[in-house]
């Protein structure tokens, strides 16, 4: 019989829900980088500047020059659960922009100070501030709208970030350690999208940049000239058999030689579809495309991009997005292995240096 009177289990309100599941997307700066990254590409822009102070949670800042939003839009985008990605009954399964719960912008607003600053290359652009530092007792933070003069793009700064959630401030690693996750993911974005320039600032100075002009020019960027003109470039395409039919998958990226090799498997990068992604099996598929090559107990550098149809990616595996289900996993890391395989094969590794290491 119905336990009249117990009240055990309640529903939560509206407000204690959002402030859950901002929880969930916005863990560190570095999370908020990326979803800021995201929704540049989602914007088709040709450049992502960022640039952090200390840990990030002072001020950071991801601009963009991509489409931009109305003045109606940019209001609109801050509020949870609103997204031009998605139709209100959609299933995320297929989809291929990055973002897509629409929650985003609204998390980082409720953990810091939001500032966006857009223009969809109209006359006058917008800014949008929400300072969820000083949230009204009901959760409300109304927006602050006004004209903003700006290029067509988008730029947006997080400033005070957990200043009201002093665990989460705690439980950062440092300002080295954050900064480090940081550029070791904007790393990630430039390598899986080569034909995007990117920009990352620390502290006033430029770290990494890589112009937008092809994987070599970014390899280049974000290591070094040697780590650059030693590696090859691979670009191959492989009819992999699923349960339901055979799929096309491309497989694309930068090998740098044998010779140059790490302790860790950090520098092993794995994208799909141009999202870095977090995949055993693919970064085990690539170092196994090494095989013999690599010295016992040494990591390859390598950064590949998996194309498959947008239909094989699961992107609700994970609220970070960065663990994203792959159907068929297994046919397509044996795809990407002997993409890698034949490329290394084919690369011109007979110089001494590249094989006796
Ligand atoms: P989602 O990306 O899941 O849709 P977000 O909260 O990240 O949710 O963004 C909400 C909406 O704001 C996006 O759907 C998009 O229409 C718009 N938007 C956010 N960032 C940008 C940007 N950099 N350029 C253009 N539009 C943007
Ligand atoms: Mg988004």
């Amino acid at each position: 019989s119905d336990q009249v009177g117990s009240d055990r289990v309640r529903r939560l309100d509206p407000a204690t829900v959002d402030r859950i599941a901002a929880g969930e997307v916005v863990t560190r700066p570095a999370r908020v980088v990326g979803e800021l990254i995201d929704n540049a590409l989602d914007a088709d822009a040709s450049r992502v500047e960022v640039a952090v102070d200390g840990d990030g949670t002072d001020r950071l800042r991801v601009g963009d020059d991509g489409c931009g939003m109305a003045r109606e839009d940019a209001r609109r985008a801050v509020e949870r659960h609103a997204t031009s990605k998605l139709d209100p009954d959609g299933d995320p399964v297929g989809i291929d922009s990055f973002g897509f719960r629409g929650e985003a912008l609204a998390a980082i607003a409720e953990a810091a100070r939001l500032e966006l600053t857009t223009s969809d290359g109209g006359a006058v652009g917008t800014r949008v501030v929400v300072d969820g530092t000083t949230a009204e007792r009901d959760g409300s933070r109304p927006p602050a709208v006004s004209d903003a003069g700006r290029a067509r793009g988008t730029t947006v700064v997080v400033e005070d970030l957990f200043a009201t959630r002093p665990a989460r401030r705690e439980s950062l690693s440092g300002a080295s350690a954050e900064f480090a996750r940081i550029s070791s993911l904007v790393a990630d974005y430039a390598l899986a999208n080569p034909e995007v320039a990117f920009t990352l600032d620390h502290d006033g100075s430029t770290t990494l940049s890589t112009p937008g002009s092809g994987l070599t020019d970014a390899v280049f960027g974000v290591y070094d000239r040697e780590t650059a003109s030693r590696s090859t470039e691979l670009s191959a395409s492989a009819e992999v058999a699923t349960g339901d039919g055979p799929i096309s998958v491309a497989v694309s990226g930068a090998l740098a030689y044998p010779s140059i090799t790490r302790s860790s498997r950090d520098h092993v990068r794995v994208s799909v579809n141009g999202r870095p992604v977090r995949n055993d099996r693919l970064a085990a598929a690539i170092r196994a495309g090494y095989d013999r090559l690599l010295p016992d107990g040494r990591e390859p550098v390598a950064a590949i991009d998996v194309g498959v149809p947008p239909t094989r990616v699961d992107p609700n595996v994970h609220p970070a997005k960065r663990e994203v289900g792959i159907r068929d996993a297994d046919p397509i890391a044996d795809a990407v292995e002997s993409a890698v395989g034949d490329a290394l094969t084919g690369a011109d590794l007979r110089r001494k240096s590249d094989v006796d290491t």
